[in-house]
């Protein structure tokens, strides 16, 4: 799994840059790195950040070797993500789309499932 725009399961300081996994409640809020003081932020990507570099290419080297990819839940508008079909088209594989509704990349996917992704995947994978 490659999660490019991190994890909601992480938090990261603002002062320091530590980064940790957190799946309880906060002792304290606003909540504080214990090593520095500095004040934690979700572990994700907000609009106008950079991707981490790990996660990214870590996707393309699925991508490059891939059978099938399931492109689910998404306007597919948003690049780098976006241009993730036609990657593993071009390197040979079949894509698929999960959307209620044609997106941009519907034209190279080999099949379509139009319905949202709670309702197709349990079938599709089931
Ligand atoms: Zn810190």
């Amino acid at each position: 799994m490659a999660e490019i725009h991190g994890s909601i399961w992480a938090v990261r300081c603002t002062g320091c840059g530590a980064e940790r996994e957190e799946r309880d409640d906060f002792a304290e809020l606003p909540p504080r790195c214990a090593a520095c003081g500095g004040l934690l932020r979700p572990g994700v990507v907000w609009f106008g950040e950079t991707l981490p570099p790990g996660p990214s290419g870590a996707a393309m080297e699925v991508l490059s070797r891939c059978e099938v990819l399931i492109v689910a839940g998404t306007s597919a508008v948003v690049s780098p993500a976006s241009g993730y079909a036609a990657v593993a088209k071009r390197r040979g594989a079949r894509v698929i789309e999960v959307n209620p509704d044609e997106t941009p990349v519907s034209g190279i996917c080999d099949a379509a499932f139009r319905g949202t992704s709670e309702e197709v995947l349990p079938a599709l994978l089931g």
